[in-house]
């Protein structure tokens, strides 16, 4: 007998302890190797928890999500997210990280200027709320089922406690990163750190967790203080490494031992362009993390996105979408970016080798020149590898038995996408949000084919473009659709 349900909607009662169901006849991915892939097989998910992966499962009394023509995969991870900037979405489509002066459009409006020193200093706790909320059911609309949101906007512990409520009530996986405010009096960072903790993470098993920020660019004071807090809380530490920012020299000093902190396994880097090979090896060896966000770096000038020392190092990156006040936040954009640039250097590196000139047009590639990234590589960075980063990967990451069920159905019969050839590959090179039709977080369904579930998403939008007006009023910018290009 079958679990009575409504007609075509969602197994009831998704992710409470007991339930049971079944995801049937996909296509399944697991990420995992040790579980492998299949061409068709059946998910049995369990409460919170994957049961068992393999075909035809046989569950009495089970509900049941038709898979058919659908690609299973794990929840995408994004190991970098500025959550509370969703009212500035495309403010800065050509916007640089500061002002070149060169008098171009993309200097001004820059980011330094524009955001952190602009916006971000004008949002109320409430404003945080609905901007972090809107942006992280967004992602969850495409699949990105955890995220580390780099939450910059503590002003107070007030706007602290309302990032920290949206990402609970997003209801998707969240590390949640305290990083400083601006500084204003009342601000706690990095001492509140204590409160939060005991405010909102007592306990280790919820949705929500906590990292620590750590930027060495904010002075050796408040970043020796930050790592020491963050160490006996036992909270991964994560920083942005930006050597166009000017932060260069102060990871020579970590590099160096000389900047009273010790580099090791809990710190996960943000970007790591323009560092010195000494920085590199040092963080190599004491087991430091990287993520990297392949279109941000590449358009902001960041600088090139250095994943062939990552990979000369033998580290592997996760991704991460960082701004959407200049890119989109789905993992399709971060996927394609992230292979093509690795590729176009590649394969321009190999065709040097030759010259143009038949036969030498098209030369084998000489001994120690690097692989070309494949699509494989790509869905490692976008799911296992994020999990790994943020301590999760004992939760999420693939498709384990055991593992809780943070689950994607991508639509395969589509038409962007139809006819199956590839698993992996008609995921990263054809698929988009679009094809996302269900999203599965903890054993709950939160999207069921292509519509999110229990948000009012009209009233949310209403509140967001309130909390805009205000903070362009705040700015003294007059809003101007066709402006800012
Ligand atoms: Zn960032």
């Amino acid at each position: 007998m079958t679990e009575r349900r409504a007609e075509g909607g969602p197994p009831e009662d998704s992710g409470r302890p007991g339930r049971r169901y079944v995801i049937r006849g996909g296509a399944v991915m697991s990420m995992d190797p040790n579980v492998g892939d299949f061409a068709t097989a059946d998910v049995l998910v369990e409460g919170g928890k994957i049961v068992e992966i393999r075909p035809d499962i046989r569950a009495e009394s089970a509900g049941e999500i038709d898979a058919r023509g659908r690609v299973v995969l794990p929840g995408f991870v994004d190991t970098h997210h500025h959550l509370f900037e969703t009212a500035e979405r495309a403010f800065l489509a050509n916007g640089l990280l500061l002002d070149d002066h060169s008098g171009s459009p993309s200097a001004q409006p820059n980011y330094g200027e524009h955001i952190l020193q602009g916006f971000a200093r004008a949002y109320r706790p409430a404003d945080v709320y609905v901007n972090s909320l809107f942006g992280g059911l967004s992602q969850l609309d495409a699949g990105v089922t955890t995220v580390l949101d780099v939450s910059q906007i503590h002003h107070s512990p007030e706007h602290t406690d309302a990032a920290i409520q949206a990402l609970v009530d997003t209801g998707r996986r969240s590390a949640f990163g305290f990083f400083e405010g601006d500084g204003r009096t009342g601000a706690r960072y990095p001492e509140d750190a204590y409160r939060i903790r005991d405010r909102w993470f007592s306990s280790n098993d919820r949705l929500v967790t906590m990292v620590m920020g750590g930027e060495l660019h904010l002075g050796r004071q408040v970043y020796t203080r930050a790592w020491a807090i963050a160490r006996e809380l036992d909270l991964k530490i994560a920083a942005h490494a930006v050597g166009s920012w000017g932060m260069r020299p102060v990871f020579d000093d970590l590099a160096q031992g000389t900047a009273g902190v010790e580099v090791g396994p809990d710190n996960l880097f943000i970007h790591m362009t323009g560092m010195s090979d000494r920085t590199w090896r040092r963080l190599r060896d004491a087991g430091a993390q990287v993520s990297l966000a392949f279109p941000i770096e590449m358009t902001m000038r960041h600088g090139t996105p250095p994943i062939l020392k990552l990979r000369e190092l033998g580290m592997e990156p996760s991704l991460s979408s960082d701004v959407e006040t200049t890119m989109a936040a789905d993992p399709f954009t971060l996927m394609r970016s992230a292979m093509t640039m690795q590729r176009m250097i590649v394969n321009q590196m190999i065709l040097d080798q030759g010259d143009l000139v038949p036969p030498g047009n098209w030369p084998t590639p000489a001994p120690g020149t690097p692989e070309l990234l494949t699509v494989r590589d790509v869905l490692r960075y976008a799911t296992i590898n994020g999990a790994k980063h943020l301590g999760l990967d004992g939760r999420t990451g693939t498709l384990t038995p055991g593992k809780e069920a943070d689950i994607v159905l991508l639509d395969a019969t589509a038409l962007n996408v139809a006819p199956l050839n590839s698993v992996p590959g008609a995921i990263v090179s054809l698929m988009d949000r679009t094809n996302v039709e269900t999203v599965i977080v903890a054993g709950k369904v939160r999207k069921w084919k292509g519509r999110l579930l229990d948000v009012d998403l009209a009233r949310l939008r209403r509140e967001l473009e309130t909390s805009r007006d205000h903070l362009f009023a705040a700015m003294n910018l007059k809003q101007d659709l066709f402006a800012w290009s």
